[in-house]
């Protein structure tokens, strides 16, 4: 069986790091399928990046074939299978959201056209850094020779988050809480929908009421990252690595057939009416490498409200990075 060559950007951060064992470990693709990592960082890290290099020889992993590192993405995006783009600029004290799109959008849109020119037209990118589903928008579109499908941002940990919050509010075990929605944008305007939520063999809403979703679970999710951050000191690490680790564990086909997941994808030709030039995070089904959206599951008239307030802000910050996108 030959190896799966996978990328990672950015992977001395605090996603990064953690994501680069949990990969190595066999997150992914179990611990029999060998896995060659493509390890990428700004130039300055070069020194940091062969101490990255080191400790993961030192694991000895099983399914660990070979590790290269760099900073060039036209040079190791070469014959990749999937791709890990975490690595993005933090927003700094008193810098514009809008500025931050324009310093992250030239990365992706540079690291779409070394997809593009170097990567296997079969590859699965995930794009981590924020704002992910914006920089996952411009890097499916500076590289044309790839099907924009295989490209998707990441909901992942707020789904888990959502699914967390439930099991707490009803005292279920969280392995007995089914998947829950996650509509829009990775961020504030995020919305979290347990129509279709079974907690065992009950449906979610017999458990909880529409108000407190509205009025507790939706801020709970979407303030969770915040929370973090004033608790810890430093914004969620693990957890959004094991996330990043389990999606594309889902565009790779790991996931039983048919099964439902939350994903930021393209929007081109999705059933519900959103714009069609965003990435935009839908419910889908998965069939095996491939997703489709659900077209079954739209919310309530109230969940839907706060749906197209996350959609105007996707659009908005499409627009502040048209240039980008060809
Ligand atoms: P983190 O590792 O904490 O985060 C990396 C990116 O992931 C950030 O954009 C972060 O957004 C985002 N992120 C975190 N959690 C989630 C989540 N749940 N869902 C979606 N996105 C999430 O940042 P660090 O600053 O520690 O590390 C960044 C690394 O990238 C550094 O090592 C740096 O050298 C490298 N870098 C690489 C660049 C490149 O590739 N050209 C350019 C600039 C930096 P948020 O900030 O909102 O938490």
């Amino acid at each position: 069986m030959d190896a799966i060559r996978c990328a990672v950007t950015g992977c001395l951060g605090n996603v990064g790091y953690n994501l680069v064992f949990f990969l190595a470990s066999g997150g992914v693709f179990g611990p029999h399928q060998k896995i060659s990592l493509n390890l990428l960082e700004i130039p300055d890290l070069a020194p940091q990046l062969e101490g990255l290099k080191m400790e993961l020889e030192d694991c000895a992993f099983p399914a660990l074939h070979e590790i290269r590192v760099g900073s060039d993405p036209f040079d190791l995006f070469g014959d990749i299978d999937c791709a890990f783009l975490v690595g993005a600029r933090p927003r700094g004290p008193g810098m514009e959201r809008k500025e931050l799109l324009q310093a992250n959008g030239v990365i992706f849109q540079r690291q779409g056209q070394a997809l593009d020119r170097s990567a296997k037209k079969r590859v699965r990118v995930l794009v981590v850094g924020n704002p992910c589903n914006t920089n996952c928008l411009i890097a499916l579109h500076n590289a044309k020779t790839i099907s924009p499908d295989q490209f998707a941002a990441l909901t992942r940990l707020d789904e888990f988050r959502a699914r967390a919050v439930l099991a707490k509010k009803t005292g279920a075990d969280v392995s007995d809480v089914s998947p829950v929605v996650i509509w829009g944008n990775h961020s504030s305007t995020l919305v979290p929908d347990i129509q279709h939520t079974m907690i065992g063999k009950k449906a979610a809403l017999s458990c909880v009421d529409e108000a407190w979703i509205l009025s507790t679970m939706l801020p709970s999710v979407r303030k969770r990252g915040a929370e973090i951050i004033k608790l810890r000191g430093k914004s969620s690490s693990a957890s959004a690595a094991f996330a990043a680790v389990s999606a594309m564990a889902v565009m790779t086909g790991q996931l039983e057939e048919n099964s439902l997941v939350s994903m930021p994808v393209f929007s081109k030709g999705n059933p519900y009416g959103i714009d069609p030039n965003l990435v935009f995070s839908f419910p889908c089904r998965t069939h095996g490498d491939r997703l489709t959206i659900d077209p079954s599951m739209r919310p309530s008239d109230a969940l839907w409200k706060e749906v197209l307030v996350s959609e105007k802000e996707l659009i908005e910050e499409r627009d502040a990075v048209r240039h980008l996108l060809v």
